[in-house]
């Protein structure tokens, strides 16, 4: 005997939260359905019944965070459960950022024995093993991570895999060989490419090279990302060379990490601001920003000379100077900082060279989106690590004030998504998948300091991947939902 229609059964019901849906709109009273790993139904869900109910009063229920800007390449596969990000909601990452990307290059087939930095951010000499992009992105197929991830190839993995010597412009025949490297990871999936044009692998690289193999990506929906030229006293020119690649490309840019560094130039978003949003009404222009006065990569003499202070995070030749302060290291060492820097190679470090009233600003500017930019295998990390999300929330929206929660939310979700291309993603609406975080409005804050880098926000209770939980009660499920998202593919428009 059939029966009556009943309400449909979920596989989750999350009710009575604030939801913040990812658009920007304010927070409203609402249930939230999920089944086979989607958003099933939104609303007043009062006669739904599901396999698992839980009661979200007085929590925010919003779309996954997405870190627009990480180096996660080689954590997603020898660290997949990902704590320093589903920890803080995160739920999916942009990888392949500032020019290095695991793939596509063989490192041995290279004949070198170890990655050149920056390279080496990405992790171990063992990781880069994959020649062919689309290897890679199978390979994590087969063991995904806690998060879903998203691809940009990067310009120095792709010169580092076509040219004997770096230090000079690629030739006709490089440029072809670079191009049907990108044009295989572009038809395996990838989002786009990053270029990191400040740093030695690409540092000779004219702008011509880039538009070269940034216009292999026009009319596709992929785009181009940069950690420009200069972020100091030449930021005007790089962010001109910036939006000069978009338009002789014909391609959306993305403005990495956008900041500007050293004491002289405090102040200036005032002038790079303005320009972005000249430039933004007449080409596609974006940018990521992380929440902090300190930056960090690779250690150098010239980026040290910069910054105000500069603290070790790691150091293959003496890293027992992980944490330590440069000046302490040269007065230990009985050298100048020039000759500290010499001693501790490779080595990375954190510069503190920022305002504070930049980094205000550039979270400020609407087309802001919130990108970490930690580097997962740094011994000593900067907190970004595992603090960014929530102290943009906790700390620049309800401490300071910066912008509303409803802001906040839709810089680390709707603005990514929609940037990058993942449709179905960072917004709460039937039919989404389900990659979601619950928290707590009045307690989210970062605990990660440049002390204590590596511990987890508080107030982050609930993360969903694709529906299964991988973070709950203050510890990492375990679980490992997450996806490898191409474009083109369902869910990535
Ligand atoms: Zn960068």
């Amino acid at each position: 005997m059939a029966e009556a229609a009943a309400p449909a059964g979920y596989d989750l019901v999350i009710r009575n939260g604030r939801v913040i849906d990812g658009t920007g709109a304010p927070a409203r009273l609402a249930d939230v359905a999920v089944a086979n790993g989607r958003i099933a139904a939104l609303g007043d869900l009062a006669r739904a019944r599901a396999a698992r109910e839980i009661d979200a009063r007085g929590r925010i229920v919003a779309p996954g965070f997405i870190d627009a800007h990480t180096h996660d390449d080689g954590a997603l596969l020898a660290t997949p459960e990902m704590t320093a990000k589903v920890s803080q909601g995160v739920t999916t990452v942009i990888a392949g950022n500032c020019g290095v990307s695991l793939g596509p290059l063989d490192l041995a087939g290279r004949g070198l024995d170890g990655p050149p930095p920056p390279l080496d951010l990405l992790g171990e000499t063992g990781l880069f093993r994959f020649p062919d992009f689309a290897g890679y992105l199978d390979t994590l197929d087969d063991a995904p991570a806690a998060v879903n991830a998203a691809f940009l190839v990067g310009h120095s993995t792709l010169r580092l895999g076509a040219m004997e010597r770096l230090d000079r412009a690629a030739d006709e025949g490089e440029i072809a060989a670079m191009r049907a490297a990108l044009d295989a990871a572009l038809a395996a999936g990838a989002l786009g490419l990053s270029s990191g044009l400040f740093y030695d692998p690409a540092k000779a690289a004219p702008t011509e090279e880039v538009i070269a193999l940034a216009a292999r990506l026009a009319g596709s929906g992929a785009i181009y990302a940069t950690h420009m030229r200069d972020e100091a006293d030449d930021v005007i020119a790089a962010l001109e060379e910036t939006f000069a690649v978009g338009r002789a490309a014909g391609v959306p840019v993305v403005i990495s990490h956008h900041k500007v560094q050293g004491v002289e130039n405090f102040g200036r978003t005032r002038e790079t601001l303005p320009l972005i949003e000249r430039a933004a009404r007449a080409q596609t222009v974006g940018l990521d920003v992380y929440p902090y006065i300190a930056a960090s990569t690779v250690l150098t003499a010239g980026s040290a000379a910069r910054a105000v202070r500069t603290v070790i995070t790691w150091s293959r030749a003496r890293p027992e100077f992980a944490g330590r302060d440069l000046d302490d290291v040269a007065a230990a060492l009985g050298c100048s900082r020039e000759e500290a820097c010499d001693r501790l190679q490779p080595a990375g470090a954190v510069y503190f060279a920022m305002d504070e009233d930049d980094v205000r600003r550039v979270l400020s500017y609407p087309r802001a989106m919130i990108g970490s930019d930690g580097l997962p295998f740094d011994e000593r990390p900067h907190p970004r690590l595992w603090g960014t999300f929530p102290r943009v929330l906790g700390h620049y929206a309800r401490e300071v004030g910066l912008f509303s929660l409803e802001e906040a939310v839709r810089r680390m979700t709707g603005l990514p998504a929609a940037t990058f291309g993942l449709s179905g993603r960072g917004v709460i609406a039937p039919g989404a998948a389900a990659d979601l975080v619950l928290f707590d409005a009045e307690t989210v804050i970062d605990r990660a300091s440049f002390e204590e880098p590596t511990r987890a926000a508080a107030g982050i209770e609930l993360v969903l991947v694709n529906g299964t939980p991988v973070w709950r009660d203050g510890a990492a499920t375990g679980a490992r939902p997450g996806r490898v998202l191409r474009r083109g593919a369902e869910g990535v428009a």
